[in-house]
């Protein structure tokens, strides 16, 4: 007797296959190996489907009528693909609408910037995350990564950039 490592239910394996066998040989656990099987298989050959694309349209080229037929035939595969395509979808949404948020405020953030009475960092602590990371991705002197560059470091800038970088005097 052996145990099905899906169902968890025990089983006599078959005659023939003896130890070879896996599963209870139920219809859902079968799918579970092979998608296992599948996935492990992918792990192993991470670039075998890459750069397949070309391969499968000339492939659906000479096959017209095959996708169609089968999304007919494959409800789930249809659903399933919607699904993930919204997915994919509100991801690119999330990101366009930070980059127009950006795009929309980077007036203001730079003026508010450059505006002496809202040089002080507490004021600057008010403004949102989003413009905080932004307003300092944009200033090169408070960007520790780029080597410091005194004449890039504006008078005004001066009270920020010895804050952030401890080097500006
Ligand atoms: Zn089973």
């Amino acid at each position: 007797m052996k145990k099905c490592p899906y169902c968890r239910k025990c089983f006599s394996p078959h005659v023939k296959v003896g130890d070879r066998q896996k599963t209870c040989g139920g219809d859902k656990c079968q799918k579970a190996l092979k998608a296992d099987n599948n996935k492990k298989w992918r792990q192993k050959n991470p670039t075998y489907f890459k750069d397949d694309y070309l391969r499968i349209k000339a492939w659906l080229e000479e096959h017209p009528g095959y996708l169609s037929d089968y999304r007919k035939s494959h409800p789930e595969y249809v659903g399933k693909n919607r699904d993930s395509q919204k997915v994919r979808d509100r991801g690119k949404k999330i990101y366009l609408d930070i980059q127009a948020q950006l795009k929309s405020h980077a007036a203001d953030i730079t003026k508010q910037l450059w505006e002496p009475s809202d040089l002080d960092i507490q004021a600057q602590l008010d403004i949102q995350p989003l413009e905080i990371t932004f307003l300092f991705s944009t200033i090169p002197c408070l960007d520790i990564q780029v080597p410091f560059d005194r004449s890039s470091c504006v008078g005004d800038n001066s009270p920020i950039c010895a804050r952030r970088s401890g080097l500006c005097t």
